[in-house]
Formats: C-alpha cells, sequence, structure tokens
C-alpha cells in the first residue's frame, strides 16, 4: 500500500501549475506550504530520505489541508490525497496522537457517547448563536450556531414513497455529525428523493465514516468502521447509497483503498463503493423536478470533497436550477478550500482563519440571501466565518432550498 500511494506522486514534474490553488500557499508564500514543496518532502518520505518524525515534514504536512485543490489543475495527473494519508499514517506511527484527537474520535465512533453529546449541542445552539464572534470562543459558538434549521419550525412531514415497489431504491447514510445536528438536512433529502420517484429503504447499523479517524492516523479505528458500514448496507444491495456530506462520500468511496489489507473484502468494497453517490447526482439525475418559485440570491460553494476528490461539479447546480427564481451567483474563492477540513479548524486555528478569510471576503461583496454548500464542516467555518464579519447570511445545504421549493409547490403534505 506504501508504494501503491506513493507512486501516485511519481508524474510530478515540479512545473509549479498547483501554486496558485493551493490556500495554504496563497495565505504563506512559503513553497513548503505548496503542493510541489510537499510532493518533495513525502517522495523523501518514501525513499527513506526523511524519518516520519522530521520535524520540517510533519510541520508542513500537518498545515496541508488535504483539500485536493492541486490535483485536478495539475497537468501531469499526480494524484496527491493517497499520498497524504499515507504519509500521516505514517507519521501517526511515530508520534502519539492527541489526546483531543482520540477523544474526538471515540466520541464520533460510539453512537452511546455521541447521541447524547449532540443532544446537549443541539441544547445550546440557541445560546451559541447569541455568543457568536470573532474571538476563537466566539468562532467556536458561531460553528455551533451554523448548524441550525434554516427554516425553523416548517418541517414537512415525512411523505409516502411516490414509486412503490418499482422505483429506484436509496439508502441514506447518516454519519455522525450529521446525524446529530444536521437531521433537518437528512428529512429534507428524504423528501426530495422521494418526489423525485425514488424510494428510500432504511439501513440499520450504519455509523460514522471514519474520514476523521483516517485523517488523524487512527489507521485501525478507520478500518473497524469502514467493515462495519459495508456490511450493513450490504443488507439492501439493491439501493444506491446516498450521501449529503461530502466529506463522508469522498471517504466512502476511498473504502476499497483503505480496505485493501485483506483482498477479499476490498474485493467486495469496490463494488460497494460503486454503488455510493452524493445526493445532489441522485437528484440530478432524476430532472430534478422543478419546484415553487423562491426569489433568493444564493452564491454555490462547492465542498473540496466533492469538487476536487469526487469531480461532481454540475449536479448540485442542477439541483439550485431546479428552484424558479432563484438567482445563483459565482465568486471567485469558490475553487478554493474555506479551511475547514474536518479537524483542521482546531489543529490550525490560526492558519484555518486565514485560508476562510479570503471566501469571506468574496462572499460579503454583494447581497446574498445564502451560501448553498454540501459538507457539514463547510456550512459550520463558512457560517462562522460570516458572523465574525457581522454578516447574518445563513449557509444551507442544497437539498434543503429544493426542499423548501417542494414544500411551497405543495408536493408534500405539510
Ligand atoms: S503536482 Fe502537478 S502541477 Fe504541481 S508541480 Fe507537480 S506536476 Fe506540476
Ligand atoms: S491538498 Fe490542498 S492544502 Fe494540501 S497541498 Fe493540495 S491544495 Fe494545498
Amino acid at each position: 500500500m506504501t508504494g501503491q500511494s506513493f507512486a501516485g506522486l511519481d508524474p510530478c514534474v515540479h512545473c509549479g501549475f498547483c501554486l496558485q490553488s493551493c490556500p495554504t500557499f496563497l495565505v504563506t508564500g512559503d513553497e513548503s506550504d505548496s503542493p510541489r514543496g510537499r510532493i518533495v518532502l513525502m517522495r523523501s518520505l518514501a525513499r527513506g530520505e526523511l524519518d516520519a518524525a522530521d520535524r520540517g515534514l510533519v510541520f508542513h504536512l500537518d498545515r496541508c489541508l488535504g483539500c485536493r485543490g492541486c490535483e485536478p489543475v495539475c497537468p501531469s495527473g499526480v494524484s496527491y490525497g493517497p499520498a497524504l494519508e499515507e504519509a500521516r499514517r505514517l507519521i501517526g506511527a511515530r508520534r502519539p496522537v492527541p489526546f483531543s484527537a482520540r477523544l474526538t474520535a471515540s466520541v464520533l465512533a460510539e453512537p452511546a457517547l455521541r447521541a447524547p453529546l449532540m443532544a446537549l449541542a443541539r441544547m445550546v445552539r440557541p445560546l451559541a448563536r447569541r455568543l457568536a464572534g470573532g474571538s476563537r470562543a466566539g468562532f467556536m459558538a458561531g460553528m455551533l450556531a451554523a448548524t441550525k434549521p434554516w427554516q425553523d419550525g416548517r418541517t414537512a412531514k415525512r411523505q409516502g414513497d411516490q414509486g412503490k415497489g418499482h422505483a429506484p431504491a436509496v439508502a441514506l447514510f447518516l454519519g455522525c455529525i450529521m446525524d446529530g445536528l444536521f437531521g433537518h438536512v437528512h428529512q429534507a433529502t428524504e423528501r426530495t428523493l422521494r418526489a423525485n420517484g425514488y424510494r428510500v429503504v432504511d439501513v440499520p447499523n450504519q455509523g460514522c465514516c471514519g474520514a476523521l479517524h483516517a485523517h488523524a492516523g487512527l489507521h485501525d479505528q478507520a478500518v473497524a468502521l469502514a467493515r462495519a458500514n459495508v456490511a450493513a448496507f450490504s443488507q439492501a444491495p439493491e439501493a444506491a447509497i446516498v450521501v449529503n456530506s461530502a466529506g463522508c462520500g469522498a471517504m466512502l468511496k476511498e473504502y476499497p483503498r483503505l480496505l485493501a489489507g485483506d483482498a477479499a473484502v476490498a474485493e467486495a468494497a469496490r463494488g460497494w463503493a460503486a454503488r455510493v453517490v452524493d445526493v445532489t447526482e441522485a437528484l440530478a439525475s432524476a430532472g430534478p423536478r422543478p419546484g415553487a418559485a423562491l426569489p433568493l440570491t444564493v452564491a454555490y460553494d462547492p465542498p473540496c470533497h466533492l469538487l476536487h476528490a469526487q469531480r461532481v461539479a454540475d449536479a448540485p447546480l442542477k439541483v439550485l436550477d431546479a428552484i424558479p427564481g432563484l438567482r445563483r451567483v459565482a465568486h471567485g474563492e469558490a475553487d478554493l478550500c474555506c479551511g475547514s477540513a474536518g479537524s483542521y479548524s482546531l489543529t490550525e486555528p490560526d492558519l484555518s482563519r486565514a485560508v476562510l478569510a479570503r471566501k469571506v471576503e468574496a462572499l460579503t461583496n454583494g447581497r446574498l440571501d445564502a451560501v448553498a454548500t454540501g459538507n457539514p464542516g463547510c456550512v459550520m467555518q463558512i457560517g462562522a466565518g460570516l458572523r465574525a464579519a457581522g454578516r447574518d447570511v445563513p449557509v444551507v445545504h442544497p437539498v434543503e432550498l429544493l426542499d423548501r421549493s417542494y414544500a411551497l409547490a405543495g408536493y408534500y403534505d405539510a
């Protein structure tokens, strides 16, 4: 696995085309904080010229967002993401994973620990909204406040399947943070899928995708979570696995590589991963059906794990364009990471905020009614950044907008 992952760096010819697409390089201007510089470091690690505990190597790889913005712009086809994960696994084997990261990972992986914590977080959400601001504590409060449903108290009732037994089946991946803090997005996802003719089947015993564990170097925990999810969704083999969190979707599609240590499981995971689609892909392939008018000006901000890691660019735009009256505006920083990147905003708070500042500046140039993005970390990071900048602009998932449009069109028994 080591050789395979680092072999993805072989095509790099050091041309530097990727530098202007790297958010950390744009902030620091340091070659070692660029894809090209980090590739040199990782190649040295692969060749044994640098130790996995080397301070320079660890420092600059820790500062990488893992956003993979460097991949689509590379004319040589360098595969950066798998090499970064392998380098982090080797680093993780040489240094203790910080207690805070292990605690967070354990809580997210264990439903019995996660549920009460998420319930408490939902309870203090209104207070967080009042405490949100520009200080470090205020920013954390702003992140929690941003998880609040966009349309409070307007939840439509769950409607029955439109296509009954012959309709294509989909199973929703629930995740951990999404399930705990974004239940309203799950409800909107199910309603909009049903309104587009899908049959939604429940899959019990599924869990966290393991992305945070893999990124923190907790390889064995990530593998255990992947195995459990493969087994759970194998109970509904006819259903596409629909994901509404870009980070989770990218991770699920990576399971064959994560499980490569066990040939039989990896083979099963390959067919399994081919069933994974983002919710916007499922909706776009069905139309999506147009709804009622929503006269809103909305900026779409693509999550890195959807745009760069999964290469899904058009489907979210089709979802937004199914809403009559919605004016979709572009902004210049859309292709760059917001600085959320899993636990990055906690482990590298200063660089994370500096990366976010560019995006917030672009988003506050004109009047906006909402920002749409399909990843919980991005919703929280951009939401907190806008609030810290004194702007009360909601950050929502695209399906929340479509759901509101469908409710107004009378598609639901609201
Ligand atoms: S990763 Fe690609 S774009 Fe960047 S320096 Fe290497 S070859 Fe050039
Ligand atoms: S993954 Fe993102 S932060 Fe890391 S080198 Fe590539 S563009 Fe830069």
